[in-house]
């Protein structure tokens, strides 16, 4: 991005990114094993942890899904411990049009931004609190979370491992992907990977979530495969054949980590960027504009400042994009 940008630069509408995969029928799944719709468990006779891998907390979001569906298909057990697999926002999911690809991310509002105990506790009702509250019993029984997630631009996949430092550990154990966001989420609302214990320096429960790539290019189903089989061959719980026939035998590139320094939330509907940005996109000077809200110029704050994940549809409240910075 140039210095000096004009703020009258403004942007069309972006197009709608190809759609190069398969939506799976999750029909099958409906009823699960375990008395909640689209919740599957299998425990082993080993003990050893209880991991659970949520696909479709995003509607739109098809690779987890895809991943989960495999898994499924091909029964795959856990080696010790418990695995729980679920399709979070089936509701979201089964509305997905074609033509606004976009407009299935959730039903009423983001399933991800009510994992505080005041909101789930709360007297707010919506499709997908019900569906939270549904599904917190659960999530209050596992010790480490994988939640499989994709963006709405084109960007290589990252590992966006939260504030705490087990979330980085966690991260780097796992080997992929190659960028790791150190993160505190969205004034939004919290998500579940930032949820109570998982949230929580003294706890050893942890999460990650992963976003695969962009919702709908053929490569984000096979980053949620490897995300996946590689996060149950961390906790020991992928039986030693499978790994060796699954998991890609290359050794990933060292990853890098990117510290968030501040999330920028839109204040209006005027918001907007004044040139095209892009996820990872590396703006070198220290007061660059690169964005506008309610008449007020939003500069960089520091020298090489990274955008992670720039919103496509700004609305007031939500996320623009969060800024960070390369650590070591
Ligand atoms: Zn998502």
């Amino acid at each position: 991005m140039s210095e000096g940008l004009s703020d009258t630069f403004q942007r069309a509408p972006a197009a709608i990114p190809p759609i190069e995969i398969a939506f799976p029928d999750l029909a099958s799944y409906a009823a699960g094993n375990d008395g909640t719709p689209y919740v599957w468990t299998f425990a082993s006779e080993y003990a050893g942890p209880h991991v659970l891998v949520q696909a479709l907390t995003h509607g739109n979001e098809v690779c987890g899904a895809i991943a989960l569906d495999w898994l499924l298909g091909e029964k795959i057990r856990p080696a010790r411990g418990t695995l729980t697999l679920v399709f979070a926002n089936v509701s979201a999911y089964l509305r997905f049009d074609r033509a606004d690809p976009f407009a299935s991310r959730c039903v009423d509002e983001d399933f991800n931004r009510l994992w505080t105990r005041e909101v789930l506790d709360g007297p707010r009702r919506s499709v997908e609190l019900a569906r939270a509250r549904e599904l917190r019993p659960i999530v209050d029984r596992v010790d480490h979370l994988l939640d499989l997630h994709s963006m709405s631009e084109p960007c290589l996949p990252l590992a966006m491992a939260g504030r705490q430092r087990k979330g980085v550990e966690l991260a780097k154990a796992i080997g992929v992907p190659q960028h790791i966001v150190i993160d505190s989420g969205h004034a939004a609302g919290q998500r579940l990977r930032d949820y109570a214990f998982f949230d929580d320096p003294a706890n050893a429960r942890s999460a990650l979530l992963v976003e695969c790539g962009q919702h709908w290019e053929a490569a984000a189903p096979r980053v949620a495969r490897q995300s996946l089989l590689r996060f149950l061959d961390h906790f020991g719980m992928l039986d030693r054949g499978l790994a060796d026939q699954q998991l890609d035998n290359v050794t990933p590139p060292p990853q890098h980590i990117v510290e968030v320094t501040s999330t920028v939330t839109i204040v209006s509907d005027a918001f907007r960027f004044t040139e095209p940005v892009h996820g990872l996109q590396v703006i070198r000077r220290a007061g660059t504009l690169y964005a506008m809200d309610a008449g007020t110029e939003i500069r960089t704050p520091h020298d090489d400042c990274v955008l992670i994940m720039p919103t496509r549809k700004p609305k007031p409240g939500e996320t623009a994009v969060r800024l960070g910075r390369f650590v070591s």
